[in-house]
């Protein structure tokens, strides 16, 4: 079926005379009969429910749903994208291992890879996309593990060529991690591309109506854990499951039940019943919702390019911007609702040109059905240093316009009246 079709009825089929719309399963635990059907539960014998941290029917309907929507064997909803990103590398690495990440990523991912795993001991070398196949070839040790980007970046929209990336990974036997957040399923599906794992932050345009911070691990099912070598978690036996052996016992989604079998247990990040019913109402509009995003952004891009005040408008679908060709092969349905751009005079300018809109509002927050801006330098990437903000592709005075479904006659009078007033 396709993705219009998946998005309504994908993951929870109601049978004869059960409720239409997904149940609210609001309860923590789950009563069984007899102490052996526990036991198989607990061994992973059997699946089914026994406590809402491993696993709920309403998280696990929109589990199944975005698993089709992207294509994958299996998915995990986490409390955020922040934990999806964690658990999509910490069920491969553990201290002493090594990750490549390309550099321009969200600033949330940057620090947990580059603070937060340094300390557990996992090792993070930055790229920017741009390198050539023999210096990103060059990063890879025995002991890396994974390699990480981001189909469209936050905020620089750079559109990553998840292509290439996972041929250097594959030729190097080790998977690829694409974080999907900004380009959701409707417009790029990174695992028709050779991508193996993709992360997304909910937050964002899968629930696209902010109300629910969330996050969702996918599986690819295509990237082989025993043939790899690398990977001795997948094939040697589990004590903490009495000696099971991941690939043996679940072969194709063996990354997927080894992430919520050990991280989710023990990590606890979970996403709850009423948290998935919330991402799932997100869901069944999001093909609707997607088009218009694109269609608005795509005129206010156009109109702010044209602008005396504006030095660099950034959006790939733009003709002209240096990610055009990308985004004609990856996002050929459309760019996303982000835009990106400088106002001339900087931080002091960007600051005036913020404060004097009206519709648009200020909000840490982006892919969200209303418009809304942000200034990286003073928000979201404020924790890192100038060369830091480069690496990321952020100059200071950058802004992330964050166009919604509007009246884009609406969008465009309200950044005009700004503009004019810097
Ligand atoms: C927001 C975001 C995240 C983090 O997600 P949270 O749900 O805020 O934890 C990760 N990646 C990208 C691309 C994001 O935009």
């Amino acid at each position: 079926m396709e993705l219009e079709t998946l998005c309504l009825h994908a993951g929870y089929t109601p049978k004869n005379g059960e409720p239409r719309v997904m149940p609210i399963v609001q309860s923590t635990t789950f009563t069984y009969d007899s102490t052996a059907q526990v036991v198989k539960l607990f061994d992973l014998e059997e699946s089914g429910f026994f406590y809402s941290r491993l696993g709920n029917p309403t998280v696990d309907h929109v589990e199944q749903k975005i698993a089709a929507l992207e294509g994958g064997v299996g998915a995990m909803c986490t409390s955020s994208g922040q934990a999806a990103s964690l658990i999509s590398i910490l069920t491969i690495a553990k201290a002493g291992d090594h990750i490549i990440s390309t550099s321009n990523i969200y600033g949330g991912t940057f620090n947990l890879f580059g603070v937060t795993f340094k300390r557990f001991g996992i090792e993070v070398t930055f790229v920017e996309e741009s390198a050539s196949d023999e210096e990103i070839k060059a990063l890879i040790r025995p002991n890396t593990k994974a390699i990480f980007g981001e189909t469209i970046a936050n905020p620089s929209m750079d559109v990553f060529d998840i292509e290439r990336f996972a041929r250097i990974a594959h030729e190097a036997s080790i998977p690829l991690i694409v974080d999907n957040t900004f380009a959701t399923p409707y417009l790029c599906r990174p695992f028709e591309f050779g991508a193996d794992i993709v992360v997304h932050s909910t937050t964002k345009y899968l629930d696209g109506h902010a109300l629910q911070v969330g996050g969702v691990i996918v599986d690819s099912g295509k990237f082989d854990w025993a043939e790899s070598g690398k990977f001795p978690e997948f094939v040697e036996p589990d004590d903490s499951y009495h000696g099971l052996i991941y690939t043996k016992a679940f072969g194709k989604a063996a990354y997927i039940v080894k992430a919520r079998a050990q991280l989710m247990r023990d990590l606890g990040c979970c996403q709850t019943a009423q948290g998935a019913f919330y991402i799932n109402l997100g869901l069944e509009t999001l093909p609707l919702r997607m088009q218009r995003h694109c269609e608005n952004a795509l005129k206010v891009a156009k109109f702010l390019a044209c602008q005396d005040k504006v030095n660099e408008v950034r959006y790939p679908g733009l003709e002209g911007s240096p990610n055009f060709a990308l985004a004609q092969k990856y996002l050929p349905k459309g760019a996303s609702g982000v835009i990106s751009f400088e106002i001339k005079g900087g931080r002091e300018a960007g600051a005036k040109f913020i404060d004097s809109l009206k519709l648009s509002s200020l909000q840490v927050h982006v892919a969200d059905i209303r418009t809304c801006v942000l200034h990286p330098a003073t928000s979201t990437h404020r924790q890192l240093t100038d060369e830091q903000l480069a690496a990321c592709g952020i100059t200071p005075g950058l802004i992330r316009l964050s166009v919604g479904l509007e009246n884009v006659e609406d969008i465009i009078a309200d950044l005009k009246a700004a503009l004019e007033a810097v």
